[in-house]
């Protein structure tokens, strides 16, 4: 028990002088506010958020990379950065992941992997004068195991597909036992066949070696598949942080609904016991103490289309997805509403088709105004 956290980040602030993008007036800008998150030992985080807001500049503080303006990063109980300490990238014992591989191109597989063990041996001090060669060879050997590519050694990396190279970029980070392994996008590049079969492939040699992770992504989907916990970044702050069910099922804020369900919202008005929205009327849940206006969320897959001659709301478009189909329904005031329906449950609907909308969800989530 009692044992540190891998990772502990405290209050994190980063403060760039400049934006650094074009037409940039020498500003400050604040790129992560007060960010504070706890990985536990064996944990795989998924950094999740859109493009900009700060996911690799955390990574990068974390590797130590990049400075911060504020705040704490310890790695298994040990601080390696704050406004008067500072640990050298070297000897953080954390590995890296890109999303471009970054392999050398012109060393062997097995070159690649050992290019990262014969640093660490030096850093370490562990070995002087020449690095112990089997030693090296059989630690090549156990994470080509680990990542699935026995036998590609002599490989070099243009003879590899993108997968493989990303999994060898991954066997090079592995390879010195770090503590934490980071890995920013490393699917991006991949097309989507790849990309789904290469997340389950890293999440099980991750939990093979029992190792500590964070994996950043815009993906919502990958953050979901793959990890034991998300945290949920936007504008340089932290979210949400929570299991995947918890952050698709309760998302904390408007942006999260938004960005992980991509929920339908309503302007709703509380009356007394209900909530009145544009398209009927829903239960509330809360005790009436709570704000009189707010914004009612609902995720397309909690809605259901049922034909009626009177509606005001119309089918605009439908999209067969294969399990699914996925409408766009316009309600009186113009505004569309999504909605994703299985196959099965009902009879496909056609365009143009006036539907009344129900609601699944008992619990329905309101975002106070
Ligand atoms: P993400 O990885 O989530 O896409 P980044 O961490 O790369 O986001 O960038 C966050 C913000 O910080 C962006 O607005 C980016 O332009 C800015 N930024 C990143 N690096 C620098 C830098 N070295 N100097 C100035 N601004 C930077
Ligand atoms: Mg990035």
């Amino acid at each position: 028990m009692n044992q540190p956290a891998i990772l502990q980040l405290d209050n994190i602030t980063k403060v760039f002088p400049h934006s650094g993008s074009a037409g940039d007036k020498q500003q400050p800008t604040k790129v992560l506010d007060d960010v504070s998150l706890t990985l536990n030992n064996g944990e795989l985080l998924g950094l999740l958020g859109p493009s900009g807001c700060g996911k690799t500049t955390l990574l990068r503080i974390v590797a130590g990379f990049e400075s911060i303006s504020a705040g704490t990063v310890a790695i298994a109980g040990k601080t390696v950065c704050s406004c008067s300490e500072y640990l050298a990238a070297e000897k953080r014992q954390t590995g890296m992941v890109f999303q471009d591989y970054a392999l050398f191109p012109h060393l062997t597989v097995a070159e690649n992997i050992a290019f990262g063990l014969r640093h660490q041996l030096k850093t370490a001090k562990k070995l002087f004068a020449r690095p112990d060669r089997s030693k090296i060879r059989q630690r090549v050997g156990e994470v080509l195991d680990l990542v699935g590519l026995q036998g590609f050694e002599r490989r070099y990396p243009h003879q590899l597909s993108g997968g493989q190279q990303q999994r060898i970029s991954l066997a090079r980070a592995l390879a010195p036992q770090p503590a934490l392994i980071l890995l920013d996008e490393p699917l991006s590049n991949l097309d989507v066949r790849v990309r789904h079969r290469l997340r389950a492939e890293i999440r099980a040699i991750l939990k093979a070696a029992g190792i500590s992770a964070i994996f950043v992504t815009h993906d919502r989907e990958e953050a979901l598949a793959i990890s034991d916990k998300i945290a949920v970044m936007w504008q340089g702050k932290i979210e949400q942080i929570g299991t995947p069910e918890s952050i698709y099922l309760q998302p904390a804020t408007r942006f999260v609904a938004e960005f992980v369900t991509q929920a339908n919202f309503l302007p709703a008005v509380r009356q007394g016991d209900i909530w009145q929205t544009e398209i009927g009327s829903i239960a509330a849940a809360s005790p009436s103490t709570l704000g009189e206006t707010g914004e009612l969320a609902l995720r397309p897959e909690e809605i259901t289309l049922v034909p009626e001659p009177n509606s005001k709301f119309i089918v605009r478009e439908r999209q067969f997805l294969g399990r699914e189909y996925f409408y766009a329904v316009e309600i009186a005031t113009g505004k569309i509403i999504y909605v994703r329906m299985g196959l099965g449950l009902a009879e496909a609907i056609a365009i143009g088709t006036r539907v009344k909308l129900v609601f699944k969800s008992d619990k329905p989530q309101i975002f106070l105004d």
